[in-house]
């Protein structure tokens, strides 16, 4: 019998498979930072296509954003604002999830996903994606904003004292990165740049076959190896988390 390939993959990235979201309290606003599957997702897998086989998802709807925000005590309403790191299936899956909020996303990413129909764009992306937002907010560059050496999106006002986004291109042809200033701590969601804390060492390796799916899975490896080359060093200034990376059972997180 073949091994099967959820667990192939998905046991290297993380003991569990998840995709790390953050949501943010403003004054008068709730912010996502991805969203994860969507309740239709959890309903109906077949909707995730091939991506189903690969990462074994646990198909449980009380993992949906859309659930954990309400056991918080929100109504899904109060999330004024979604922000992508990109747009593939597990990372945008809960937009309508959310009807009155604002998705923010670059450019190329909106565009690649929603105009590029290559096959690699059909596994990536959702279908009609453009219809599951009835405001979509389209970033573009901010030719003038650096930080530690990546370029930077211009953003709404009133994101602007959350967050900033960044251009980390690589994994896909909009991805970005994102920024969250809370007090004198920098906390830099890096979406899918990276899956594992150990890219980011020159000591300390991640498994091999991670290494494999991350030369398949990155569309422009060459964007992607440059933006870890300089993640490696943004990383004294800011905190990195990455989407796939199991921080709550891992040791890192439990000793940090
Ligand atoms: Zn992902």
């Amino acid at each position: 019998m073949c091994p099967r390939i959820p667990r192939l993959f998905a046991g290297h990235l993380a003991p569990r498979f998840s995709c790390n979201c953050l949501l943010l309290e403003g004054a008068n606003s709730l912010i996502l930072v991805d969203t994860g599957l969507g309740l239709r997702d959890y309903q109906d897998p077949k909707r995730l296509g091939l991506l189903r086989h690969f990462f074994g998802f646990h198909m449980e709807e009380r993992y949906a954003a859309r659930h954990q925000i309400q056991n918080l005590g929100f109504s899904p309403d109060d999330v004024t604002d979604i922000v992508v790191t990109h747009l593939d299936r597990d990372h945008s899956g809960g937009i309508d999830d959310f009807p009155r909020a604002t998705v923010h996303v670059t450019r190329k990413e909106f565009e690649a996903a929603t105009s590029n129909r290559s096959i690699s764009s059909l596994l990536r992306y959702p279908k009609n994606l453009e219809l599951r937002s009835r405001k979509w907010n389209i970033l573009d560059l901010n030719q003038d904003y650096d930080w530690k050496g990546f370029t930077g999106f211009a953003v709404p006002e009133r994101l602007r004292e959350k967050l900033c986004i960044l251009n980390l291109s690589g994994h896909t042809a909009g991805h970005a990165g994102v920024l969250i200033r809370e007090h004198r701590n920098m906390l830099l969601h890096v979406g899918d740049a990276i899956y594992h804390p150990n890219r980011l060492s020159l000591s300390r390796f991640q498994p091999k076959l991670l290494s494999l799916f991350e030369f398949f899975a990155h569309e422009d490896n060459a964007s992607a190896d440059h933006v870890v080359h300089r993640l490696r060093k943004a990383q004294k200034h800011a905190r990195i988390l990455c989407s796939h990376h199991d921080y709550e059972t891992t040791a890192e997180h439990r000793n940090g």
